[in-house]
């Protein structure tokens, strides 16, 4: 994308954001690329350079299932996971400006389908964490989220007291990231779906928009406009009154939304460094 038109565009949304009544950011893989965690799906992710890893990944819930016991004694005993020591990452600047843009009144809610928690860690506040965290456990019962370091786990391990049992219900306990295959949690899902009825903009930040239910959201925003066009249609003053929702992509490249026509415009670069620019 040309330098020009590229400033143009970070212009645009600046004002659209600054215009706007409820602006939420959508934000998946490609916003911690520069923290130096792979995506999964873009040129150098970890499933586009070796497809059995993601064959593996679809197998984590059902195992779980199967037998909640081995499946903390497998987690407790391997090595790190494909997205490599999470812990060791820190926000880059592109988390940062969703903080500023927060801090300014302008961003309402954060909704991101990264479980690395660095969304978390450079202060964003109202944050729905849409595939759970890596820092986290949450119990398949009650939904209760609990910091990794409420449970001693190589002690339950040792006493063979696997899994976790939740201190609130007594249900069983897993990591909080959502595997494949596992409902969304039914807060987040709940909470996210009413963000995306409410907002006039959305700010949707380095995912590829190809996993589902997440993908649905700004479907669901689009949809809502569209709905209200029809049912104004022939009347200017009902048109006068739909609710319009921009839906704006930041993006190293285009995605299905980009070509269906489901955002309005794709500012293509990366995430760490379109997104300072506009909240400058
Ligand atoms: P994805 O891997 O499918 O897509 C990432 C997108 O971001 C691609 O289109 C890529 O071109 C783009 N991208 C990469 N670096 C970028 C940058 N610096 N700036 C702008 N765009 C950039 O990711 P997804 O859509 O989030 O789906 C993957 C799923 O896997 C998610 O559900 C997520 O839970 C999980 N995941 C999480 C992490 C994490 O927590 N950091 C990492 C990998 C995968």
């Amino acid at each position: 994308m040309g330098r020009l038109i590229m400033n143009e565009l970070i212009q645009r949304a600046a004002r659209d954001i600054a215009g706007s009544g409820y602006t939420i950011a959508l934000t998946g893989a490609g916003m911690s690329t520069e923290s130096g965690i792979p995506d999964f799906r873009g040129p150098q992710g970890v499933w586009t350079k070796n497809p059995e890893a993601e064959k593996r990944a679809y197998r984590g819930y059902q195992d779980f299932l199967q037998d909640p016991g081995r499946y903390w004694k497998e987690r407790l005993t391997s090595s790190t996971g494909a997205l490599g020591e999470l812990g060791a990452r820190e926000p880059n600047p592109g988390h940062h400006a969703l903080v500023e843009l927060e801090k300014m009144g302008l961003l309402k809610c954060t909704i991101t389908q990264n479980v690395d928690a660095l969304h978390e860690r450079a202060g964003t506040r109202h944050l729905l964490e849409y595939h759970g965290s890596f820092a986290k456990l949450r119990c398949v019962s009650c939904n209760a989220r609990f910091r990794r370091d409420e449970f001693d786990l190589e002690r339950l391990m040792r006493e063979d007291r696997l899994p976790p049992r939740c201190s609130k219900c007594g249900g069983i306990v897993k990591g909080d990231t959502v595997g494949f295959g596992e409902p969304i949690p039914e807060d987040v899902a709940n909470q996210s779906l009413e963000e995306a009825w409410k907002c006039d903009l959305m700010l949707i930040c380095g995912t590829s928009a190809v996993v589902y239910p997440f993908a649905n959201l700004p479907r669901i925003a689009r949809q809502k406009t569209r709905e209200a066009q029809r049912e104004a249609a022939g009347s200017l003053a009902a048109m006068g009154r739909v609710p319009v929702v921009t839906i704006i992509e930041v993006n190293a490249e285009p995605t299905p939304l980009t070509q269906d026509g489901v955002s309005d415009y794709i500012i293509q670069g990366k995430t760490g460094d379109v997104l300072p620019a506009i909240a400058e």
